[in-house]
């Protein structure tokens, strides 16, 4: 057999995407209109972590303005290639893997919002790095963060549990350059989603009664989005039903 050329690839690539993104927009439409939700109330986040900046120049094309990247040394210059192309009509970046507090400067000279926020030390740097990066003009709006929650305690998959949620999200709400956008989760291996995210909103609700301005709830993936839409997810983010399956398992 002769091997495709590189261009045909890159074609077969591109389709393969677009198919992928219409069956997934079809499918979160579907799972607002089920959930008695307008599908503007859910934003679908594509999550190109492991894959090049060629997919996300495709995604690009088909109409995306929204990536989450989770790994900072893959993101970083990813966004690096791109920006020039994009510069009339930016995509936003968002930050949805762990983080180290030692990278906080650099992901806040691209990212719009970091979706997984679970420790004071990790807010003192990004608030400290927002800060500067508004200063000296890198970035022009706050850091929208969100404070991860443990729905099950295991910390080693992130996330903060729920009786720290509060005084994470006080501490969010004062600190400089950034500001308290919501709350993200991710499910527990082998837990109920429908449970889960029902937990979540019900923690969601108990923070936006003293931060109305923290609405986004940052939940669901390509397993489980349908459970997330049906528990008040304002943002699914969404990797291998639109890109495929990555290289290596990944958190
Ligand atoms: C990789 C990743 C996703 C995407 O997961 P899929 O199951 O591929 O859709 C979502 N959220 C986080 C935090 C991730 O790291």
């Amino acid at each position: 057999m002769s091997e495709p050329t590189d261009h045909a690839e890159s074609t077969d690539r591109a389709r393969q995407i677009e198919t992928a993104l219409t069956s997934v927009r079809e499918r979160l439409s579907r799972a607002c209109a089920e959930a008695g939700r307008t599908a503007q109330d859910v934003a679908l986040l594509p999550v190109t972590k492991f894959f090049p900046a060629s997919d996300v120049r495709t995604l690009y094309r088909l109409g995306c303005r929204d990536f989450g990247e989770s790994r900072e040394q893959d993101a970083t210059p990813k966004v690096a290639e791109t920006v020039d192309e994009f510069r009339d009509d930016p995509p936003r970046w968002h930050m949805i893997g762990h983080l180290q507090r030692n990278k906080a400067k650099s992901v806040a000279a691209w990212a719009q919002s970091i979706h997984s926020v679970d420790s004071l030390r990790l807010v003192n740097a990004l608030s400290k790095a927002a800060t500067a990066a508004l200063e000296e003009g890198v970035r022009q709006a706050e850091l929208d963060v969100l404070v991860q929650v443990s729905l099950d305690g295991d910390a080693h998959r992130g996330g903060v549990e729920r009786d720290e949620v509060h005084a994470l999200a006080e501490a969010v709400s004062s600190a400089t350059g950034v500001r308290l956008a919501g709350l993200m989760a991710v499910p527990p291996l082998d837990a109920d989603a429908d449970a889960a995210f029902a937990d979540l909103q019900s923690l969601h609700r108990r923070v936006l009664l003293d931060h109305p301005g923290a609405r986004e709830l940052s939940a669901g993936m390509t397993g489980d989005l349908e459970a997330a839409v049906r528990h008040g997810s304002t943002c699914v983010r969404v990797g291998t039903a639109i890109l495929g399956a990555r290289p290596i398992t990944s958190q």
